[in-house]
């Protein structure tokens, strides 16, 4: 079985909009076991599109295409995909059903426009997974299949991820699961952990347990991604876990702060929330990005107190109590970390304070930045000089920041428990 994926959109071909479809779906069908060997961009042109699906069919056995599916003028796929299956498209009652529920529970009026949607080649079945108003398609060619998606990203992954891959893997026969696990780090780089993990990549390499593969992800961090292949979901578990466990072992809790959807202030706030304590941050250069991160996380406000933005120097005096010292230095830092955690109440903190760029700042070059945190009354700081631009300054800041807080509260956990 080999699938190949057809986006379709001019904007993806003036580069409007970068096919970030095709390679989400690339990378399903990988972990799928799937063999893919074409991707194709095409305009909103029906001569086009056929010629494109047609020869998509002839060299592949499965066909995704994605987008064109919308309600308006220039949406045609299902025209086009009628013309390569060689019949008309008729308006199909479950789905006309299904698009007025949609609208009715919205509580928003329906146009008659949105029943172009409706419309499916004769021969075409539903995907039962209809997040949006689009309904994906089903639409047998021979013995061939081409499944119609929406463009709009999250639809198409649960359609995709939901329906169309296990359909794909029913027909290809395939019973075996493959499945990753990401493991995140802050604070080695790609060629440190590479080094640090030659030894076990070798022994992969040798006995096919598993792959492993590094992700850089700029202020994200870089990822460690196991990717293994099980014939059921717990021996797939097993084999996942085993080889964290090895990974864990080489590198250290201090370095993987999450894993899979965790992020560092996901893991920051579940550790404050496990040892009873309530956190304040205190922001110059970032100026609130460390709480806009802490606030993304839903519950939050357990842990999180608030935030006080002291970018000019009178905030810092007035309200943090920072005394007559130059506003980037580890004494301002330390004193924003103890007069936040004082004004709003709080157990811990985090401050910063720096060069954001791309002007230097008493003598001080862009990139330079204190980071204080406060736990258990005690501050701890940090200095980083990472002369880069504005924004990159300012999110590695508030990661760093963030990374220095997890790791002194770790090694309290560890003390602890
Ligand atoms: P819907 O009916 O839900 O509107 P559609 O099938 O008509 O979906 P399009 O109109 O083709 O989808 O695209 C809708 C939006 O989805 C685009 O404006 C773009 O933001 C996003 N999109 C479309 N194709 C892609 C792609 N290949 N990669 C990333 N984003 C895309």
């Amino acid at each position: 079985m080999n699938c190949e994926v057809v986006a379709v959109g001019t904007e993806l071909l003036l580069g409007q909009i970068v096919d970030t479809n095709s390679s989400w779906i690339g990378e399903q069908l990988a972990l799928s076991g799937i063999d893919s060997h074409h991707q194709t961009k095409v305009g909103d042109n029906l001569a086009r599109m056929v010629a494109v699906l047609a020869q998509a069919l002839d060299r592949s056995d499965a066909v995704i295409c994605c987008g064109g599916l919308g309600p308006t003028q220039d949406d045609i796929t299902r025209e086009a995909i009628a013309a390569v299956m060689g019949v008309d498209l008729v308006r199909d009652d479950g789905a006309v059903g299904r698009i007025s529920r949609f609208f009715a529970d919205l509580g928003r009026p329906m146009s008659d426009n949105n029943l172009r949607q409706a419309d499916v080649p004769v021969g075409a079945s539903l995907i039962p997974v209809m997040p949006g108003t689009a309904p994906g398609l089903v639409c047998p060619v021979g013995d061939k299949v081409v499944y119609a998606v929406p463009g709009v990203p999250w639809e198409m992954q649960r359609m995709v991820g939901e329906f169309v891959v296990e359909d794909l893997k029913r027909r290809a026969g395939i019973t075996a699961v493959i499945g990753s696990r990401v493991l995140r780090t802050w604070g080695e780089s790609e060629s440190g952990l590479s080094e640090r993990l030659q030894a076990e990549i070798e022994r992969l390499d040798a006995s096919g347990d598993a792959t492993i593969a590094f992700l850089a992800s700029g202020w994200e961090g870089l990822k460690v991604r196991i990717t293994a292949k099980a014939d059921s979901p717990a021996h797939l578990a097993a084999v996942l876990d085993a080889e964290e466990a090895r990974l864990r072992a080489l590198l250290g809790d201090e370095l993987i702060f999450g894993v899979d959807d965790e992020t560092m202030e996901s893991v920051v706030l579940d550790l404050c929330r496990d040892a009873g304590l309530r956190l304040a941050t205190a922001e110059s250069l970032t100026g609130g990005l460390i709480g806009a991160r802490l606030t993304m996380i839903p519950g939050a406000s357990d842990v999180f107190v608030g935030s006080v933005v002291s970018y000019a120097a009178t905030v810092k005096h007035d309200v943090l109590g920072v005394p007559d010292v130059p506003v980037v230095s580890e004494e301002a830092a330390v004193a924003m970390a103890r007069g936040v955690a004082d004004v709003l109440g709080a157990d811990c903190a985090i401050a910063v304070t720096g060069v954001a760029g791309p002007d230097p700042v008493d003598g001080l070059a862009p990139g330079t930045v204190w980071m204080a945190t406060l736990l258990d009354g005690e501050v701890s700081t940090h200095r980083m000089a990472y002369p880069t631009d504005r924004e990159r300054v300012r999110q590695f800041t508030t990661i760093s920041a963030l990374s220095d807080l997890r790791v002194r509260l770790l090694r309290r956990a560890q003390l602890v428990g």
